[in-house]
Order: C-alpha cells, then structure tokens, then sequence
C-alpha cells in the first residue's frame, strides 16, 4: 500500500473506501461480521520521523473511521473501537530550537510566541508528497538535481552541506538507504517547523481510545488496559471466553503449557506446545495453525467451534 498522499487514485482505493467495500460485502452476513482495518502507514513514516506521511495517513484513517462510524450509525447494533497498538515516535509540538530560532518574522522566537497554524501547519503544506515518496524519486536522478526534486515534490530547500549528506546515503551499501534518507528529509522538516522526535521506535505512552455503541451505557470508557479491549468485544459479541485455556486447553482437559515447542512449519507458521495437567508434564503436544478453526491435538484435528 502506498502513502495516501502518494497514492494513483485511478489504481489504488483510499483506506476509506476499501473500508465501505469491505463493509458492503460483510453486511450482507446474517450472521453479523468482524472487520479489522488498519491505518498502518503512520507507523512506517513515524518511524522515520517523518511529519508529512504522518499527518496525511492519519487523516486518511480519520476518513475510513468516519466509513465505520456512518454504517453503524445508521444500522443500530453495530459498535466501532478505534485504538492505536502503541504510540511512536514520540512527536511534539515544540522541539529544542523552538525557544531559540530567529526568522526574519520573528527575531526572537519564544515558544510561547508560536503560532500553529502559521508557523507548524503551513510551512508543511508545500509537500505534495511525502518524504518516502520524495526520497525514492530521487534515485537515478544526479546530485545537481537533488535541491530542485526536493523543494519541489517536499517543500524544503536543501543546503549544500544536506546535498552532500543525501548523496552518501543515496550511494552507501547500507540497508534501507531509502529510509534514511526519508529519516534525514522527514527530520529536517520538522526540525525547521518546531516539530519534536524522540525516538524512531515505538512508545510507551498512554494513547487514544474510542468506543462507539448504539447503547451509550455499555461504550467502554476510561483507562483501560490494552488486553481488556478484547475481552471487552468478546464480551459485547457475546463469544464468551476466547483466552487460550478456554479455547484449547480446557477443552481437552489440561491446564495451559510447559514448553513452548515454537515454530513446527515456517510456512504455515503453526506453533507447537507441550501440555501439562496441572504441575504434571505429559506428552500431549498442541499445535495452533493460524486462520483456521480446528487445532492439532497429538496431531488429530479438534474444531474450536464445539465447546
Ligand atoms: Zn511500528
């Protein structure tokens, strides 16, 4: 999947609009339907620190929320809950030169003095594609043009010093020099627009979540841990107890594992376990294939359907 902004819109659909499709087909299920829609191009530009990606994919999530929302809205007994997995990037409105650099509007900038839609927002809407989409259009091209690629297809004007910098990624055999160089534009950018990074990996803070159901009283609020929010839906689905030990190991009889055998088929990417039956060790193995509704016991096929 590409960049929503970099996207052809004659070839690929919005995230939106494979979230109505999606919907279109699964309601049509008398049995209701489960659909998981994941605005996974956040996390890839966050971890480069990445500002432009960041933004527009979110919007373009933003969209595909608002999909789900109008359905259930309109169908009644259908609820939405919007989470992310984990923050990244640890992106602030403020960075370290904010309190410190001088432009020729404001001498002596303060962050207090700072102005977001003036001096964030706009200067970030000379992009007309993002920093990934940039970085790649600069392969094969020459040096010479590097300056005039950029400022055109991302709105920033490069040094001479940034020229040289991008030509050794550009040339270097070190893995990912696109990233890179998306990491190296993506930081310039925010760095001149008072945008903060504190790490290129994931974060650990609390993060957003949101709860729609057509009966107000039982939208799950508050702070809750991540692991409730699918007991929550298992609840509100009325599926009961979906943990591994009601699932698999009750069922036979034994109480959860001793070793974790690990991957038996890289392929098919099943995990292997040993059962035991309370502190005993036994010899029965389980195996999980994914995508299916049977599991491997001792190698005879159980359906997870029949409790
Ligand atoms: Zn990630």
């Amino acid at each position: 999947m590409s960049h929503d902004m970099d996207r052809d819109t004659t070839k690929e659909p919005s995230l939106a609009e494979m979230t109505q499709k999606a919907i279109d087909i699964l309601s049509q299920d008398p049995d209701g339907f489960f659909l998981m829609v994941e605005g996974s191009q956040v996390d890839w530009a966050a971890h480069n620190n990445e500002p432009i990606g960041l933004i527009t994919d979110f919007l373009a999530f933003d969209k595909a929320v608002d999909v789900g929302l109008k359905f259930a809205q309109t169908n009644g007994s259908t609820m939405v809950v919007v989470c992310p997995d984990h923050g990244n990037g640890g992106i602030s409105i403020g960075n370290e030169f904010s309190n410190t650099k001088s432009t020729n509007i404001i001498p002596n900038f303060q962050y207090d003095s700072i102005n977001v839609s003036r001096d964030i927002i706009n200067p970030l809407t000379g992009a007309k594609y993002t920093g990934r989409r940039t970085a790649e259009s600069l392969i094969g091209e020459n040096s010479d043009s590097y300056a005039r690629v950029v400022q055109e297809n991302y709105g920033l004007t490069l040094t001479k010093m940034d020229i040289r910098r991008i030509h050794y990624l550009m040339h270097s055999k070190l893995k990912d020099t696109i990233g890179m160089i998306e990491h190296f534009l993506g930081s310039k950018l925010s760095e001149e627009n008072f945008i903060g990074w504190t790490t290129t990996g994931h974060t650990g803070e609390d993060v957003f979540l949101g709860i729609y159901h057509p009966d107000i009283t039982r939208r799950m609020t508050g702070v809750v841990d991540n692991t409730d929010i699918a007991k929550y839906i298992c609840d509100q689905l009325k599926l009961g107890d979906l943990s591994a030990d009601s699932l698999y190991f009750n069922k036979v009889g034994l109480q959860g594992y001793e070793d974790y055998e690990g991957i038996e088929d890289p392929i098919n990417k099943t995990l292997v376990f040993r059962l035991k039956k309370g502190k005993e060790r036994t010899t029965n193995t389980i195996t999980l294939v994914p995508n299916v509704n049977y599991y491997l016991l001792n190698g005879e096929k159980i359906d997870t359907r029949k409790r």
